[in-house]
């Protein structure tokens, strides 16, 4: 009762046009000089919930970027209500079965990522002036993307959806379906940060047209060698993460309004900046100890590169609202937290590659995935049915042919046929028959 009793005060005492957000404790202090009057509502030895002025959102998400090594780094709610909710629930994290049966599928896949077109479309998207959430160039990225992304799907079943939020910018989602209703999610964020003025330039080259960059080249190759996935694979191109996790908490509401069931959340937000002695640091607060363990024994088997755990705080990225559903969620970086690169907009050099290799192997790993032969519904949770020639002329590792069983479904639409033909001819055969026919002529 007394607790209420607080929180009624403090919210009578902010300011009418202030808007709720819950933010880290070390970071309190940082909020409180950029904004004095703030309100603490409530906190605990970890966040705080805070009535804070949205005129200052802007110097707070600066701040946040320079002083605190975050991207992102504070949840803006949509109301007090919301804010509570959030600061109250942690949901139990689903449990995941991890095994690594798919390497032939993994080993095939692999080696068509191509870091040049990672590079290239880093470029493309840090030539947009910005991709600020309320700007022009901001809404054009979301097209721009969704657009790129269909330009990789061919089949039917696969759908490159833009998610409305009700400002410019809206999120994508590509969408490959399985046969399970269980979902895979591999995540990045579309909008950069344009300090103070969304008209700025901001080019976000590191932060994050990397991990879009990254994501967008296994779209490409995953498409491309015909990937069919058990698990539902869906991709998404989040919208405004940098201020306040606003795109990521929609889409989390809406998959939990509809009950969907999302079994793993991969989140990449820079990773094309070697800072650090090791290639690839997994975040071990607000993420999953046993999906993070999943990815190391992925780092080890398929990447081929370094790794090492450090910690990034409170809703640093797009994984956070996932994490607080009870979704296991990873967030795997380009450094250590504080060693990421110092130039947001720039980047350096090919590093994402390995970020590229290790999300293409979590989204065939955790979605069970097959290459398909063009038919629905191939992927199956079981041992994939694929077969592999050993060399290629024009890559340099295994490369992907028809699935061994494609001969007897062959000779089994052969024989139908001659049935077909027989039947109209008015001529009986017994299928025994046909069978010894057939096991005669493959011999
Ligand atoms: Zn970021």
């Amino acid at each position: 009762m007394c607790r209420l009793m607080l929180v009624a005060a403090l919210v009578a005492c902010s300011g009418p046009s202030d808007r709720y957000i819950s933010i880290d404790r070390d970071a309190l202090e940082t909020a409180r000089e950029l904004d004095p009057e703030l309100e603490v509502v409530e906190a605990d030895a970890e966040v705080a919930v805070v009535a804070f002025d949205p005129a200052r959102f802007g110097a707070l998400t600066e701040q946040m970027h320079e002083r605190h090594h975050r991207c992102g780094g504070f949840v803006l709610h949509d109301s007090l209500g919301d804010a509570q909710a959030a600061f109250h629930t942690q949901l139990a994290e689903r449990a995941v079965d991890y095994t690594l049966d798919r390497a032939a599928v993994v080993e095939a896949v692999l080696p068509a990522l191509d870091r040049v077109r990672i590079v290239e479309t880093i470029g493309e998207l840090s030539t947009m002036p910005n991709r600020h959430y309320q700007s022009p160039t901001g809404a054009a990225a979301s097209t721009w993307l969704r657009d790129r992304w269909r330009a990789f799907a061919s089949r039917p079943d696969v759908t490159v959806e833009l998610f409305d939020h009700g400002f410019a910018q809206q999120s994508v989602i590509l969408t490959i379906p399985g046969t399970s209703p269980e979902i895979v999610v591999l995540g990045a964020h579309l909008d950069s940060i344009s300090f103070r003025n969304k008209s700025r330039i901001a080019p976000g080259a590191d932060d994050d047209a990397s991990g879009i960059a990254t994501l967008t080249e296994v779209a490409r190759v995953l498409l491309a060698q015909n990937y069919r996935p058990a698990r539902t694979l869906k991709l998404i191109a989040y919208a405004a993460e940098e201020v306040g996790l606003r795109g990521s908490q929609a889409i989390v509401r809406d998959f939990q309004r509809r009950k969907l069931d999302v079994v793993g959340v991969m989140q990449l937000d820079m990773t094309n900046f070697q800072g650090s002695e090791k290639d690839i640091w997994l975040m071990k607060d607000y993420t999953s100890a046993a999906q993070n363990a999943f990815l190391i024994d992925l780092i080890e088997t398929y990447v081929g590169a370094t790794w090492g755990l450090d910690a990034c705080g409170y809703a640093c990225s797009d994984h956070a609202p996932w994490y607080r559903a009870g979704v296991p969620a990873s967030f795997p970086f380009e450094s250590r937290m504080r060693q990421h690169n110092p130039s947001i907009h720039t980047t350096q050099d090919a590093h994402a590659i390995k970020f590229a290799r290790l999300a293409a192997a979590y989204a065939i790993e955790l979605g069970k995935g097959s290459l398909g032969q063009g038919s629905l519904g191939q992927g199956s949770l079981g041992q994939a049915d694929v077969g592999f020639a050993t060399t290629c002329d024009t890559c340099d590792a295994p490369r992907a042919i028809a699935p061994r069983t494609a001969p007897a479904r062959g000779w089994e639409l052969l024989a139908a046929s001659l049935l077909l033909l027989l039947a109209i001819a008015g001529i009986r055969v017994t299928r025994s028959a046909l069978c010894a026919a057939g096991s005669s002529s493959r011999s």
